[in-house]
């Protein structure tokens, strides 16, 4: 979401002619964007801000602005606490952020607005796109969420859940699909409960619309909520050619006695027969998910409850993370906070018994053949091509399944002509990893280029 929201951001400012640079020394306008979800996310704000002091005394004309959930959650203490700081903007502010900026630089005045609104700002695509040529990109479905898991800061810093026009993301879709766009992640806090708040349409009739694009190749979204993943939604998976076969469905604890404290409103039973369907109706869908550990009041035996939910369904991916108070957040009142030195063990635990299942997950997709949706140079490729040394070409992308492919294109005369980005190809998989597969391309291929009915061939 800060990605996108970023993006806005730049957007915003490239109507003000601020082009974006690569040298933070360089930069007149610096716009720190900032995630309050953990309270390690917060700290690091104030330590990056504390490394810019030196940017602003040697350049006094330098603009430092702080946006997004600090800037939203914290407003005009931030101010105080950083005295060289010219901006606080909210999360519903980025609309705003070019006419905050000029009065800035015209009247030096100092900048808080951390209004909300239950509106959603449209982004102005007449902007233009800050970044051509991207395969895959973001778009924000729904602001906010109603759902106060009780550990949870997003529904005070982002507010109440509302949805975007359906007309206004295919307008926005469609602008970067003729940017040569290929891939759109559908992004919302509970993308299941999209447009019933508004009585505009379901999510899936929503994916239904964004399937029919042309020129498009992939959908993917997040996050989906399990008390909120409908059959319909569980559906789409089989039937929409666009969609990815991958959901991320964060579990948080594998406990009933801790997903009610947490005010999750499903238990695990619910959540296990979710998997069983989505796994019936879409054989080898990757599922990943959430989890929390050391929430106040979690016992050994409720932890042992997560680790044998996590044997139980074999995620393909897990992000967990130690517990923090959150400001406003009920649980910070809650008793029986779990130490950190056992939060950490728990995570640890948790970690490791994951890695075993991805590495054995990853292990069964060795010599099968996957369709890989090619994002551009691997990290190693682009190393190579910094030193100008002409060698076979490494590309990477993702699998339907969300999992990243680093390959060699197989050609043994340089191939970097051949431009595969934005396309997709067949990759066959040499060597698996725990966070990626290594593989080369499947011989000469036909390669959809995204039209209906068209193909190109590389060889
Ligand atoms: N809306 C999504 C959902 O309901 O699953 C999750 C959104 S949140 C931005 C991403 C993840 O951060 C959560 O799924 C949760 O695991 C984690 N998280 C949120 N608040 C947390 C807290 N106070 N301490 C630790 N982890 C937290
Ligand atoms: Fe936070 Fe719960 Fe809303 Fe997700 S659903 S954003 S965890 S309150």
């Amino acid at each position: 979401m800060n990605v996108y929201d970023s993006e806005r951001i730049a957007m915003g400012l490239g109507s003000l002619h601020y082009e974006i640079t690569p040298s933070i020394e360089k930069a007149d306008l610096i716009i720190v964007n900032t995630c309050a979800i953990r309270e390690k996310a917060e700290q690091k704000v104030y330590s990056f801000l504390g490394r810019l002091a030196g940017l602003k005394k040697k350049k006094p004309d330098l603009i430092i602005g702080v946006g997004g959930c600090v800037a939203q959650q914290e407003g005009a203490k931030i101010l105080e606490r950083v005295p060289y700081l010219d901006l606080v903007f909210g999360t519903h502010a980025i609309g705003r952020l070019p006419g905050a900026i000029q009065s800035i630089v015209s009247k030096k005045y100092r900048v808080v607005d951390t209004q909300m609104s239950d509106e959603i700002k449209e982004p102005d695509i007449a902007d233009g796109l800050y970044d051509e040529g991207k395969v895959t990109r973001f778009v924000t479905i729904m602001q906010g969420c109603d759902n106060f898991c009780t550990y949870c800061v997003v529904p005070y810093v982002r507010g109440r859940e509302t949805s975007r026009n359906p007309e206004n993301v295919i307008k926005e879709i469609r602008s970067f699909v003729e940017s040569g766009v290929k891939e759109v992640t559908l992004l919302g806090q509970n993308v299941n409960s999209y447009g019933m708040k508004e009585g505009l349409c379901t999510f899936p009739q929503l994916l239904r619309r964004i399937n029919d694009m042309d020129g498009l190749l992939r959908i993917r979204f997040t996050t989906s909520h399990p008390k909120d993943l409908s059959e319909d939604l569980i559906h789409a998976f089989k039937d929409l050619n666009k969609l990815c076969h991958h959901i991320h469905l964060p579990i948080q604890s594998g406990s009933n006695r801790i997903l009610k404290r947490m005010n999750r409103k499903y238990t695990r039973e619910i959540y296990l027969e979710k998997v069983d369907q989505l796994r019936n109706t879409c054989p080898g869908i990757a599922i990943t998910s959430d989890i929390i550990v050391g929430f106040p009041g979690e016992t050994t035996s409720d932890f042992q409850k997560t680790l044998d939910l996590i044997g139980t369904v074999e995620f393909d991916g897990l992000f967990a993370f130690k517990y923090s108070d959150r400001p406003n957040a009920s649980a910070v009142r809650f008793e029986n906070k779990v130490i950190e030195d056992e939060k950490k063990e728990r995570l640890k635990v948790v970690l490791d018994l994951q890695d075993q299942f991805t590495v054995r997950k990853n292990n069964t997709l060795k010599d099968s053949i996957q369709s890989v949706l090619v994002e551009g140079f691997s990290k190693k490729q682009n190393r190579i091509n910094n030193q100008n040394n002409s060698q076979n070409t490494q590309w990477t992308g993702r699998t339907s399944t969300n999992k990243i492919v680093n390959f060699f294109d197989g050609d043994d005369t340089d191939s970097r002509a051949d431009n595969l980005t934005g396309r997709l190809v067949d990759v066959r998989i040499l060597q698996t990893f725990s966070h990626s597969l290594w593989g080369e391309i499947n011989g000469k291929q036909p390669i959809s280029i995204g039209l209906r009915g068209e193909k190109s061939y590389v060889a």
